[in-house]
Order: C-alpha cells, then structure tokens, then sequence
C-alpha cells in the first residue's frame, strides 16, 4: 500500500514517480485484507496498548489519519463501512480491490515484475516488512519453529537489507510480529481472514506438551497470544473450547462456525493429554505471521536514520519496512501505510 500512496500523492504535487513492483500484481498485502482503516480513538489508549513505539511516529498516524482517509475517499476509494465496528477504534473499512485499482491509476506509472534497484535520486523503500523470509524471521523474531505465512509472498525484507547496506539503524521490536493463530494446515490466500481462530480469549490454551501456557488476560486483537504461540514447541497450540465459547460470536459469526472450517478441530477425547472437565471441541492452531513490526528506524518525515541518529541521504521507509510504530502491541498497519506514505511522498526532495 504505502508504495502507491507514495507515488499517488507524490504525482499530485507535480513528481514523476516510478513504482516497481516485485510481485505479480499490485496491491501487496492490502488487496489481501481486511481493509480496515483505522487509529485508536484515544491518543492515550494507543499509547498504552502500544507502549514500546516510537511516539513521534505513533502522533503522526494518529493525528493524520482522518485526514488521510479523506484523501483515499477524494481518489474515489470504495468505502464498504463507515465505522470500525470496535468502540476502542475509529476509522473505515474499504473495499480492497477497487482501493488497490484507485492507487494504481493515481501512482501512474507503476512495473509489474520489477524489483527495485538503488537509482540516483530519492528511493523510498515499501517492501512490506521481511515476514516471507525465513532467515530474516529466524535471527530477529526466533520463533520455535517456522511461522506459517498469512501475507503476500514477495515481502521478504528486500527494504530492510538495502536499509542496513546503507548503514540503517533497526527501530524498537524487531522480535515482534502480527500475526493470527490459524489451523494447523495449509491455507490459502482466500482463506487468511475466514479461517483466522480469533476466539483465543474464550478457550484454555495449552501447547504441545499439555502446559496451559498464556499468563492472564489475553489482548482484544489476541495478537499477544499469537506471539507467545510463536515462543512454545512446534509454534503451535491447541485451544480447547467448552460448550459457553463454542457459542460466543465474533462480529457476524459463532466460534462454532469457524471451528467447523478448521480442518484440525477434534473431539476433546482425541487430545493427546487429558482434556479439562466440560471441554466440547479443540482445535490445533500454528502461528502465522502477517506482517513484522520491527524494521528501519525512520524519522516523522519519513527518512530514514542512520546508526547516529542523522537521516541517509535520498532513502526514505513508508509501511511495514518503516519499523517501531506498534511495537509492544497492536494497531493499524495500513494507517502506519497510508500516512507515512503520504509523508514521504511530502518529504521528497527534503534537503
Ligand atoms: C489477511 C490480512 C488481513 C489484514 N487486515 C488488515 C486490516 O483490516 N487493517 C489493517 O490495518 N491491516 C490489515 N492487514 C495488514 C496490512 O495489509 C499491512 O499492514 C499493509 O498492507 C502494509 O502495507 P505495506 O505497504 O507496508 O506492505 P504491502 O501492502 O504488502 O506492500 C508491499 C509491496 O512491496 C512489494 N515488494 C516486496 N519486495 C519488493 C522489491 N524488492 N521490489 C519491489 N517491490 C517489492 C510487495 O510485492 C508488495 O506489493 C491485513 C493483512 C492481511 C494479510
């Protein structure tokens, strides 16, 4: 996403803008979500639900934001919903297709099968983060075994090694991801939203070897269970659900009618421990990442810091290559996309 606004937005102030695109088609994880635009309602909640992010970075997305979404919707991007339909968040659901095509004809120029190369001039990296490489993930995220990827394929940390060849300094939570717990099977692209297990908050949650492994009260985004998922054997566990969960809702749904999609649902007694009294269904989940949270250090224009601290020359991050805006959390990586696309595409040239 944030490659398109830039270059959008970047068009409309009178730049002629290049984007090149490695995969296949555009739109990059953005056309494969949920396309829920949004920011925490309160200044303060964002900073306590994300406490470790950079909170320069965090004041940009959060003021800009509506603002930004009203540029999106003056392109002529499909606005599905409104509202999130979170009373903790505001911001808008878009329809991902019809967003990606209103990016496209705004950036202008933009080649398909065409990784980026170092130019003279400014390059504004937006690879989308390094969750397609599995190196990448092992030395910084160290998960206990291979994450399942619930991403598009071609964001494998290209931004982020041409950062560091650069001398780029890394921000605040390379170790951290988002992610969804999924069945443990294979899935495809159509399925990373329907066959999302987000129910994590109703079950009892035991690893491999029958340890009930999550301390307290899990997070409303669950995405601090996914990581400590991520952290036990195998990066799997198993959520086993009495009959009061099995018939919870999450938005349009019942747990009952996702656990009935997931092709690793059991009945309790075939477990490998003993299961708890009462238990109606269990279900085994891995970890599967979406997008890193760590990445470049940028500043809020979009430049991109050097080990002391100075901005690199011509080098800007926008997106998930642009690290530290949620790290100790959650929040809205398209907002991160959106805004600090915009702000690089402002910010260039930036003497
Ligand atoms: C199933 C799913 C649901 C989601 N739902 C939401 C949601 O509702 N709300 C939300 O805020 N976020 C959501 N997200 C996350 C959101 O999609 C990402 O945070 C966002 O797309 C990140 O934007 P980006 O521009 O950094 O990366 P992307 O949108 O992934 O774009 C990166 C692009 O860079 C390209 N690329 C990679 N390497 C190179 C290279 N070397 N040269 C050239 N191009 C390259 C990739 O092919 C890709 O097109 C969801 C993601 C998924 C997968």
């Amino acid at each position: 996403m944030a490659g398109l606004v830039c270059a959008a937005r970047a068009r409309e102030l009178g730049a002629r803008p290049v984007v090149l695109e490695k995969g296949t088609r555009p739109g990059g994880s953005m056309l494969l979500s949920s396309c829920v635009i949004w920011r925490y309602r309160s200044w303060d909640e964002f900073r306590a639900e994300c406490p470790g992010g950079d909170e320069q970075l965090q004041r940009l997305v959060w003021e800009r934001l509506d603002e930004a979404i009203e540029w999106l919707e003056s392109l002529g991007a499909p606005v599905v919903a409104g509202e999130t339909g979170n009373p903790r968040t505001v911001g808008k659901r878009f329809e991902p297709c019809g967003l990606t095509d209103v990016l496209v004809r705004a950036a202008g120029d933009v080649r398909l099968e065409t990784p980026f190369a170092e130019v003279d001039g400014p390059l504004v990296l937006a690879t989308g983060g390094f969750q397609g490489s599995r190196e990448l993930v092992d030395r910084y995220v160290a998960p206990a075994a291979p994450l399942r990827l619930r991403a598009n394929p071609w964001s494998v940390g290209d931004g982020l090694r041409a950062g560091l060849a650069r001398d780029a300094a890394l921000s605040a939570g390379m170790d951290e991801f988002y992610g969804r717990n999924m069945p443990d099977a294979d899935f495809s692209e159509s399925e990373f939203v329907p066959l999302a297990q987000l129910y994590g908050r109703w079950a009892r949650v035991f690893d491999e070897e029958g340890r009930e492994f999550f301390p307290g009260k899990v997070s409303w985004s669950e995405n601090d269970l996914v990581q400590a998922t991520a952290r036990r054997p195998g990066a799997r566990a198993w959520y086993v659900l009495d009959e009061a969960a099995h018939e919870r809702r999450v938005r349009d749904r019942t747990v009952a009618e996702i656990v009935a999609l997931a092709p690793t649902a059991l009945a309790p007694d075939e477990l490998p421990f003993p299961a708890p009294p009462g238990s109606k269904v269990a279900v085994r989940v891995a970890a599967a990442i979406t997008h890193t949270i760590g990445g470049l250090r940028v500043n809020e224009r979009a430049r991109i810091l050097g080990e002391d601290g100075r901005p690199i020359a011509d080098l800007y991050a926008a997106g998930v290559d642009a690290g530290g805006i949620s790290t100790g959390g959650y929040a809205s990586g398209l907002a991160s996309a959106l805004v600090l696309g915009l702000t690089a595409a402002e910010a260039v040239p930036d003497p």
